[in-house]
């Protein structure tokens, strides 16, 4: 493994499990100590981590998570706003106060962590920042209002603040997963908000993501490897976001027996 993040700090919210966890073991493979802002704790921690209890959506515990990065790791050279909640419900039914800690989590949450970690980029010369978005935030899954809404934003927020800060030598883009196997889709596995064979028969792939796949993604955008890349949303979802055509004929299969064909 090359040690593309060799010597800098990196902070992933939300990363004590799933995408997260595996952004936070690629980059700590590949150089970097990291820090993890989280509501819970790891079940396996890994090495070179600080893990840190903090709320993303409440701005005093994220001006007091940067401060001890100042004091503890010198400063934050790579920030990926992953932590994330999932309520489903009707836009009519929806309870109002679910609705605003899904905005608060994802949106309000990113917007905080950005902030503080743009002070400290501005004074180490540089540094990127990668936003977890969704495929939620652009095609329409019913059920999803708060959550499809925040992702949207996200992407736009990224472009805004790339460029605001591009002159300061620091990047800002999105990825947009599509379903990925973690708790978060577990749980909708369990209470009935996914259906497994409905949500496979509309990825061209016919599978889901790996946390590490979408991993690959976000440290390739958080590398100099990405170094003239800014403002710009990753789709990671095997096709998902750009079928077409969902039903088939026989003929447009991949095995085909129709027009210019022998079989
Ligand atoms: P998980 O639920 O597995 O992990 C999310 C982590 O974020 C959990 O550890 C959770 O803590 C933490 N978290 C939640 N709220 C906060 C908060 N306010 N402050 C700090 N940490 C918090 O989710 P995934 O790994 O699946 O998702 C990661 C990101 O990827 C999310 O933003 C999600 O929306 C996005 N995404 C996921 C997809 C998928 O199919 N899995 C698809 C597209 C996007 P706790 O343990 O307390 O819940």
């Amino acid at each position: 493994m090359s040690g593309r993040f060799e010597g800098q700090v990196i902070v992933v919210t939300g990363g004590a499990r799933g995408i997260g966890e595996a952004i936070v073991r690629r980059a700590v493979a590949e150089g970097a100590r990291a820090v993890v802002a989280d509501l819970g704790d790891p079940e396996t921690p890994v090495e070179r981590t600080r893990y840190v209890h903090c709320d993303v959506a409440d701005r005093a515990a994220v001006e007091a998570l940067f401060a001890s990065i100042d004091a503890e790791e010198g400063g934050v050279d790579v920030l990926v706003n992953n932590a994330g909640i999932q309520r489903v419900g009707l836009t009519e039914t929806f309870d109002p106060a679910v609705w605003e800690s899904v905005i608060q989590t994802h949106l309000m949450g990113t917007y905080h962590c950005s902030a503080m970690a743009i002070r400290s980029m501005r004074s180490r010369g540089g540094g990127a920042i990668v936003q977890i978005a969704s495929v939620a935030g652009l095609i329409a899954l019913p059920g999803r209002g708060p959550y499809s809404a925040a992702k949207a934003a996200l992407m736009s927020l990224s472009r805004v603040m790339a460029v605001e800060v591009a002159e300061l030598g620091i990047r800002v883009n999105a990825v947009a997963p599509g379903s990925t196997r973690t708790a978060l889709v577990e749980q909708g596995l369990r209470d009935g908000s996914i259906r497994l064979e409905a949500i496979l028969s509309e990825i061209p792939m016919g599978r889901m993501a790996t946390p590490e796949e979408i991993a690959g993604t976000v440290l390739f955008l958080a590398s100099d490897d990405a170094s003239y890349i800014t403002g710009q949303t990753v789709v990671v979802d095997g096709g998902w976001s750009i079928l077409g055509l969902h039903d088939r004929p026989d003929w447009l299969s991949s095995t085909p027996a129709g027009p210019g064909s022998d079989g």
